[in-house]
């Protein structure tokens, strides 16, 4: 069982990436959560850029969460990070990170090489039990094109491994035309995000 599946009755009203002033959002845990409820969400996500080496303080942040978790009661409040996906597979997340996240999403950010290096990292990801989220597609497909059957192939393979897609709502990550059909037809499981960066990108569900 995958780490979001708990929080699955949360999949269509939360907001599952979201960033703070931890790294390069614009505001604090707390005045996140503020927003969510206003918005009307049952969920929020922080998943904060994380790397092998970080320069804040992880179980700060952590802090942050948990004292939001008592000002806000009725809003599911997660731990999560977002890891970039590496040449050959691997996420750049730190063991102690992943022990304190509730989910896990995994990114391509940055990752300029070919095709083939792509889809084997990517594969590689999908396999990986801590991975939850694939997030915004769209940065691999920027920089390879693939046919149709590939498409079909890894998100078949995310299906395998119980792997969320991500329909990230910031415009600059749209995936191709037909990507997301192509994930309905196929029937793999989605999450909506923000990935906002302010209070002002957050999700709205009212
Ligand atoms: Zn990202
Ligand atoms: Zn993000």
């Amino acid at each position: 069982m995958k780490k979001w599946e708990r929080f699955e009755g949360f999949l269509t009203r939360g907001d599952w990436h979201v960033h703070t002033n931890y790294v390069e959002g614009e505001n604090s845990v707390l005045e996140m959560c503020e927003q969510a409820e206003k918005n009307g969400l049952q969920l929020i996500a922080f998943t904060e850029h994380v790397r092998k080496e970080l320069d804040y303080d992880f179980n700060t942040l952590v802090r942050d969460i948990e004292g939001a978790r008592k000002k806000f009661p009725k809003l599911k409040i997660l731990t999560g990070c977002e890891a970039k996906i590496l040449v050959g597979g691997g996420i750049d997340v730190s063991d102690d990170v992943l022990e304190l996240c509730d989910i896990v999403i995994a990114s391509f950010h940055g990752f300029y090489h070919g095709k083939e290096e792509h889809v084997q990292a990517l594969e590689k990801t999908l396999k990986n039990p801590e991975v939850d989220i694939w997030g915004h597609p769209a940065t691999m497909f920027r920089n390879c094109e693939l046919e149709r059957k590939e498409m079909e192939d890894i998100i078949k393979l995310c299906m395998k491994n119980s792997v969320l897609i991500e329909k990230n709502l910031r415009p600059k990550y749209e995936p191709p035309p037909g990507f997301l059909e192509l994930v309905e037809k196929t029937g793999a499981k989605t999450v909506i995000s923000s990935d906002a960066h302010s209070v002002w990108e957050l999700r709205k569900i009212i």
